[in-house]
């Protein structure tokens, strides 16, 4: 089969792999009609991450079965489905609970916990930016899909990942109806929160980045635009307010190699989001901080430090939520709010390409090019 293979920084291509196949009896086989690049793609593809050359990006995936496993007993052959990034068992202590994003037995390293497909640090599974994908644990880790999901395949794919991880950023951060809420980041991830925000009823929802083809997309869906290269976010934020502050805020930046600042490792988001929320506010905070350590011993040691002002954080009494997002706590209700045509997370699909375009796609979305706000590959 094909797919797009890490070759090292800023590097990958389409070549030849051996095809995805059924290896334990709870397995599905998909073969991949929609596979996403995302921001998380880029912390591998620009090198600061242990991926190995050779392996495949693609955590957020949708396809058709072609093959299920001796135990697999309700996804069924010819089922589209929809596959949250996270790979999960079910049946681990943090599985039952419903926190699939920190799944301990998909994640081999008993240190640390959860894990995804085509992933550094996230366990051995292959990703989907290919023909063919093995989906372990596969009643558990497919979402089955209505017929309308080839017409509206590119609503349905954003459930794989950043919608439900764009709406699991406003519910740690417990945006209610009314609320006026500000979002740090027009990537996908931070238009998803927004559309999320709006959704959960905000009265009010200021989106901050400083590209304007990203910020008309948000203006789009009903927000208010703040373009952090021409006017200070926090004092556009307390102008927004009366000067109070928001109700809550979303962190979906993360770690940026192209932040003008120099300030790689904070990108200050953090800070101007405590300054941007109001006493005794919430911020939740999904974008992924890996500043990569060198010299780091192990996986852990290497998640790296980021300069945060904790002072001011708990002098304004505020509260907040991080990590990877438990996709499966949301998907199927956002898959019925798209069904039911009440949320149409496509609207920032910028370009669907064949599995070929995929090397000259990462480098445009790598650099932010103008335009290139998602891409969905078609293998
Ligand atoms: P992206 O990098 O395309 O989007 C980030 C946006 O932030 C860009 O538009 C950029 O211009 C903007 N930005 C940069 N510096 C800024 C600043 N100081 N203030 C405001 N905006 C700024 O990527 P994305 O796909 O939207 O992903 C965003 C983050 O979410 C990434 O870190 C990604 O890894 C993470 N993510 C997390 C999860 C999770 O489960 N927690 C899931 C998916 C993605
Ligand atoms: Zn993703």
């Amino acid at each position: 089969m094909k797919a797009v293979v890490y070759d090292g920084p800023r590097q990958v291509s389409v070549k030849d792999v051996p095809d995805a196949k059924i290896e334990r009896p709870t397995d599905v086989l998909v073969r991949i009609t929609a596979a996403n690049i995302c921001g998380s793609d880029l912390h591998m593809y620009e090198g600061r991450t242990d991926f190995e050359t050779g392996r495949w990006f693609g955590h957020e995936n949708l396809g058709e079965v072609v093959e299920v496993g001796s135990g697999v007993d309700k996804v069924r052959v010819g089922d589209r489905v929809v596959i949250p990034f996270n790979v999960a068992c079910g049946h681990c202590k943090n599985c039952e609970r419903g926190l699939t994003n920190y799944c301990l037995t998909a994640q081999p390293d008993p240190a640390m916990a959860g894990a995804a497909y085509g992933f550094a640090d996230m366990g051995p599974w292959a990703g989907g930016q290919a023909e063919l994908l093995r989906v372990p644990w596969g009643d558990f880790n497919c979402l089955r899909l209505g017929e309308d999901s080839v017409e509206r395949e590119n609503d349905y794919v954003m459930l794989a990942d950043i919608f439900p991880t764009g709406y699991h950023a406003t519910e740690m951060a417990g945006v209610s109806p009314g609320d006026q809420t500000v979002i740090y980041g027009a990537g996908p991830v931070g238009l998803m929160a927004a559309l999320s925000a709006t959704i959960r009823g905000a009265s009010k929802v200021m989106v901050v980045d400083r590209h304007p083809d990203r910020l008309r997309l948000a203006e789009s869906i009903g927000a208010i635009a703040i373009d952090d290269s021409k006017v200070d976010p926090v004092e556009a934020v307390l102008e927004q307010t009366m000067g109070l502050g928001a109700d809550n805020g979303c962190e979906c930046v993360g770690y940026q190699a192209h932040d003008p600042s120099g300030n790689e490792h904070a990108n200050d988001t953090l800070n101007k989001l405590v300054r941007s929320v109001r006493f005794t506010g919430t911020i939740g905070m999904v974008g992924v901080f890996v500043p990569q350590d060198p010299g780091a011993a192990d996986a852990l040691a290497k998640k790296g430090q980021v300069a945060f002002d904790f002072g001011l954080f708990w002098f304004k009494g505020q509260h907040m939520g991080s990590g990877q997002a438990p996709i499966k706590r949301y998907n199927r209700a956002l898959r019925d709010l798209i069904a039911a045509g009440k949320a149409e997370p496509s609207f920032i699909v910028s370009h669907q390409l064949p599995l070929d375009g995929a090397p000259d796609a990462y480098t445009h979305f790598d650099a932010r090019d103008d335009g290139w706000t998602k891409v969905v590959l078609k293998p």
